[in-house]
């Protein structure tokens, strides 16, 4: 018998290729079957590869505008524009890379919709990218601008955002180059002065000439585990063509610049540049063009492969105190989880809720705040409650949260105990 499986010497061998176990690195053995690592990596590569044709086929349902904007609104709470404008780039987006090459036929070449989002820290920048990537199945991973540097300077080269993302991708190329990546900070590389530098600015525009290659679609060489690029280690190459970029920064100041572009527009009209002078910021951002960018201190180049433009404005309180109670995972939600595992019903009044949202907004840190003002509130209680035993109900009020007074327990004997 040819066959290499039934070779009868005895040996345990790979069911599929035959090998002995000193062949190859390990050998698996079932009760009847035997697979070597061999094996279940070809194995894992079929699987991989029918993965991405099921998602390159249109047997992927790619989401509606509609649907994607339903999904953000089960996590994010308020920006109701921003979250349409998002919808309708990442369905473009998906639709384009979906249609393959096939969109080629005729001159009119779809382009990239990378996304800029701009909005004070805490308001649910990266929330929306990570919730965008949860919908789609694809790969998401979040870099932070501020430690970019050129190529050969000290701190991080641009491409290991994409090293990043291919680890999010569990070293899957082709998942890498569909997925989506978040770029926090982005303001913070922007040029000092809005004329072109004369001597070479290494923190600025040096990064935003190498973030412009990935962006808009470039094959980078990437070192496999990230780190510095060693000649003689191998590289693994990335297509950015397809991998949606989502860009954001709190661009403090940005809204000056609008306020004087758009009060200069209206000179000689009265009334009007007094209305406009009366704007807020978050109405400001909503003006936000490209040449505001610009005059910030981004690239034209940068600008000009960043479509979509949206401003994010601060929370309001109203908002704050749904992000509390609302979302599928909010934060009262978890707690009163994690409380009914001990067989506690936790309950907050609703002015101890508000309490945590005004200490929120004194914090200036948006929505963040509320994580952590919580967690310090919970934080006794929790270390608490699981050695009493017999606690059957625990109420938060707003004392508990001003550190005024303890939560309200009831015993499941009917005692109650403060
Ligand atoms: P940003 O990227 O704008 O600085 P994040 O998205 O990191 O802010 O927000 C921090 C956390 O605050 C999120 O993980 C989420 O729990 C909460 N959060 C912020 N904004 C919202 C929102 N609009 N809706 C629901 N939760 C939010």
């Amino acid at each position: 018998m040819k066959d290499k499986r039934y070779r009868p010497d005895h040996q345990i061998r790979c069911s599929f290729c035959g090998k002995t176990a000193e062949e190859v690195d390990q050998l698996i053995t079932g009760s009847h079957a035997s697979i070597c690592s061999e094996c279940i990596h070809s194995a894992n590569e079929i699987l991989k590869q029918s993965q991405y044709h099921q998602f390159q086929n249109a047997e992927f349902e790619l989401p509606k505008p509609a649907e994607i904007k339903s999904f953000l609104d089960q996590y994010v709470i308020g920006h109701e524009k921003a979250k349409k404008a998002i919808s309708v780039a990442v369905y473009n987006h998906y639709k384009r890379i979906l249609l393959g090459n096939s969109y080629d036929t005729d001159d009119v070449e779809i382009e990239k919709s990378n996304i800029l989002l701009i909005g004070p820290t805490g308001v649910g920048k990266t929330l929306i990218a990570q919730t965008l990537a949860r919908l789609l199945h694809v790969p998401f991973s979040i870099s932070d601008a501020t430690t970019l540097t050129e190529a050969g300077y000290v701190g991080e080269d641009v491409e290991n955002i994409l090293v990043r993302l291919y680890h999010a991708a569990n070293f899957d190329i082709e998942a890498t180059e569909r997925g989506i990546v978040f770029i926090d900070e982005i303001d913070k590389i922007a040029r000092k002065t809005a004329s072109p530098s004369i001597t070479r600015d290494v923190s600025g525009e040096g990064v935003q000439q190498a973030l412009l290659k990935i962006l808009e679609g470039t094959i980078a060489a990437i070192p496999p585990r990230g780190g510095r690029k060693h000649p003689e280690a191998p590289m693994v190459n990335i297509n950015t063509r397809n991998i949606l970029f989502i860009v954001g920064g709190a661009f403090d100041g940005l809204t000056d610049i609008i306020r004087r572009r758009t009060s200069q527009k209206w000179i000689g009209f009265g009334a009007d540049t007094q209305r406009r002078n009366k704007l807020s910021d978050s109405e400001l951002l909503e003006l936000v063009q490209p040449e505001d960018l610009l005059q910030y201190g981004l690239i034209p180049e940068l600008v000009g492969r960043i479509p979509v433009i949206i401003g994010m404005h601060e929370l309001s309180e109203k908002e704050l105190l749904a992000i509390l109670v609302e979302p599928k995972n909010s934060l009262i939600k978890q707690y009163k989880k994690l409380f009914e595992l001990e067989g506690i019903e936790l309950n907050f009044t609703e002015k101890a809720l508000a309490e945590i949202v005004n200490l929120a907004v004194k914090r200036k840190t948006g929505a963040r705040g509320l994580r952590s003002i919580l967690e310090h509130v919970m934080l006794d209680i929790m270390f608490k409650v699981p050695s009493l035993g017999n606690v059957k109900e625990c109420l938060i009020t707003e004392d508990v949260i001003l550190g005024k007074a303890e939560p309200i327990l009831k015993m499941s004997d009917s005692r109650q105990s403060a």
